[in-house]
């Protein structure tokens, strides 16, 4: 049998992840998922660490964890009993590379989008308590719900604003992007120097204080007042 008549893949590529853009029909293209651990003093505090200016740490979630838009569903996930909401900036980047000054790490950043890195908590603290990876606990399916896509050419780079999520109309977590201990360009900057980042990468930046278990039927409302909102139902 002649080879040109053979497709160019032996199974069907699986379809990329992807992003709505607020008010636009174009999508962003999702690459690589970053998450900053413990990058605001009060939350740091709550999970019983030292709120103290530590060197950044960092976990990935799976692109295709990404559960796109501003209103979703997230189904509570498998071999978890206590699943906790952590509200989040989202940073998407326009472009990469490695070692990038702090000063141009900005140039990098398309736009901003408001994400929950929802967590396995049971299993996350199974795996802390026994010196094991953490993807079972961060890593899931749907883990990342993600509001749209807001540009910075139109809403700028916000270093302030109140980061908010209510739990059933209360109020469960609060704080404020001013109150990152490692800001938007300290991370691409430290980022780059461990890995190439790329076009497409989204960056979690760390949660506030107020992380707590969800329950099916909950209904999340989270926002950055500078940015956007993000509503989950959970089933
Ligand atoms: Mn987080």
């Amino acid at each position: 049998m002649s080879t040109d008549t053979q497709p160019a893949w032996v199974i069907t590529p699986p379809a990329r992840a992807t992003l709505p853009i607020n008010n636009r029909s174009q999508r962003f293209p999702v690459h690589r998922v970053y998450c900053v651990g413990r990058n605001y003093a009060a939350h740091a505090v709550e999970m019983g660490h030292d709120p103290d200016r530590e060197p950044p740490f960092f976990f990935q979630k799976n692109p295709d964890n990404v559960l796109a838009g501003a209103d979703v569903l997230f189904p509570y996930p498998s071999a978890s009993s206590d699943v906790h909401h952590e509200i989040e900036l989202v940073v998407a980047l326009a472009s990469g590379g490695v070692d990038i000054p702090v000063e141009q790490a900005v140039d990098c950043v398309w736009g901003y989008a408001v994400g929950l890195d929802m967590t396995r908590r049971d299993l996350q603290a199974e795996a802390k308590q026994r010196g094991r990876p953490w993807e079972v606990g961060k890593a899931f399916e749907y883990s990342a719900p993600c509001s749209p896509v807001y540009a910075a050419a139109e809403i700028g780079h916000p270093a302030q604003g109140r980061v908010w999520l209510t739990v059933n109309d209360q109020l469960r977590q609060e704080g404020d992007l001013a109150q990152m201990i490692w800001k938007v360009p300290e991370i691409i900057a430290y980022l780059s120097r461990l890995f190439t980042l790329r076009p497409g990468d989204l960056i979690m930046t760390g949660t506030p204080a107020g992380v707590g278990p969800v329950q099916r039927g909950d209904v999340l409302l989270g926002g950055i007042d500078s940015i956007g909102q993000l509503r989950v139902r959970v089933s």
